[in-house]
């Protein structure tokens, strides 16, 4: 079948809830792609901030072989050697105390708001806890993440979700007080929102939440899903900003492309909350998906993965930054590290489709910003490349 009709079998088939662009990928090599008919595209999406080490990375797709080989999958009625080694690993690199292993990140963030509700129930021997959220944040889609997803339109068809949360705006203070009731067990954040539009919180606005969390006993769950695994250059942006969360949540890049996310917890929290019996997954934390994440792990460290991001990351902003100045249509940038951002004062669908045809990948983050989310090996010579595509597809899409 050619690339034609392999998509119409997919509108077939599939469900229709994505509007796909219209490419059948089909193998992959460091920072590009090929599509089913060997057309190479430079990657500035990853997967959604996913396959990090790049594409067709041997010691780790070695280690997936070894595992497959040797054991698949266990239940968590068993212990496993891959998701001990991981869970060390993981423990250390986030600086938390306490993992369990999920298939996602949304139901990573399941498994925060049920031990910051736990939390709460077994500390006043009541239920009915509030969680504040963020406007504008994106925590996933199943019913517990969508309820604390700061995006109306995500949620509207899909009401009630859980009750009892509260609405707050990014970046203010004020707004987060005004939502605090004797009733609120968890405040709920992405450091950076990703995409909610590329938006890094402010260090102040996460001290200040910290100082409210520990004044009142309430826990704070960051979700580092997206702008953890050393994409803002550090392992997790808490670091960089030296505000700790009492729980943590991440996945994205954990696996690079195999699933796997995971919920933290400090000590602290974990002996005040969840307990056998109140929480499980039949497959997170298989001994497959933690090889991964295990080899992910190591790969960063050997790989001097961080030092990368925060040279290239430095480098992709300037760039961008040059973008901006250039061009009237580019409104601002915005972001850390190589999690980037750049807002568009018209829709960016154009320019993504103008950009594929050149043979670059670019994502979205909402209708008017680019998202660039490159593999965390990317060079400043990537960078380049990709510059001077966009600024071509800029110049036709927006500009005419
Ligand atoms: C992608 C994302 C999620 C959801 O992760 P899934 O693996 O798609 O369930 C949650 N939070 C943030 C910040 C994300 O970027």
């Amino acid at each position: 079948m050619n690339m034609e009709q392999y998509i119409d079998r997919a509108e077939q088939d599939l469900l229709h809830v994505y509007n796909r662009y219209k490419i059948v990928l089909d193998r992959g090599e460091g920072m590009y792609l090929y599509d089913i008919q060997g057309k190479r595209y430079l990657d500035f999406g990853a997967g959604i901030a996913v396959f990090a080490l790049g594409y067709h990375n041997k010691e780790y797709n070695d280690a997936l072989k070894a595992q497959i080989d040797k054991l698949i999958h266990t239940s968590n009625y068993y212990y496993n050697v891959p998701a001990i080694q991981a869970a060390g690993k993981l423990k250390r690199v986030s600086g938390m105390d306490r993992v369990f292993f999920t298939n996602s990140g949304a139901e990573a963030n399941e498994g925060a708001i049920k031990a910051a509700r736990k939390y709460a129930y077994r500390r006043d021997s009541s239920a009915d806890h509030e969680i504040i959220a963020m406007n504008h944040s994106f925590h996933g889609r199943t019913m517990g993440a969508l309820a604390v997803t700061g995006n109306a339109h995500y949620r509207e068809a899909f009401e009630p979700l859980i009750g009892n949360i509260r609405f707050a705006q990014f970046n203010d203070f004020q707004s987060v007080l005004d939502q605090v009731t004797d009733k609120t067990c968890a405040i709920m954040l992405e450091p950076v929102q990703g995409e909610g539009g590329m938006r890094p919180a402010e260090g102040e606005f996460l001290k200040q939440i910290r100082a409210l969390c520990d004044e009142r006993d309430i826990l704070l769950i960051f979700d580092e899903v997206q702008c953890g695994m050393g994409r803002c250059g550090h392992m997790y942006a808490w670091q960089g900003y030296g505000v700790k969360p009492d729980i943590l949540t991440t996945a994205k890049a954990l696996g690079c492309g195999v699933p796997i996310g995971a919920f933290l917890m400090t000590e602290r929290t974990a002996q005040r909350s969840l307990e056998p019996g109140d929480h499980g997954t039949t497959y997170g934390g298989n001994p497959l998906a933690c090889a991964a994440a295990e080899k992910v792990l190591d790969l960063f460290e050997k790989n001097h993965i961080i030092e990368n991001v925060r040279e290239t990351g430095a480098y992709l902003e300037q760039q961008l930054e040059g973008l901006r100045e250039r061009h009237a249509c580019v409104r601002e940038r915005r972001g850390m590290g190589l999690m980037q951002g750049l807002e568009f004062t018209c829709p960016v669908g154009g320019i993504i489709n103008a950009a594929l045809e050149r043979g670059l990948i670019l994502i979205n983050a909402g209708t008017h910003v680019l998202r660039f989310v490159p593999p965390l090996i990317v060079t400043k010579e990537n960078i380049d490349d990709m510059i001077i595509i966009l600024e071509a597809c800029i110049r036709c899409a927006a500009e005419d």
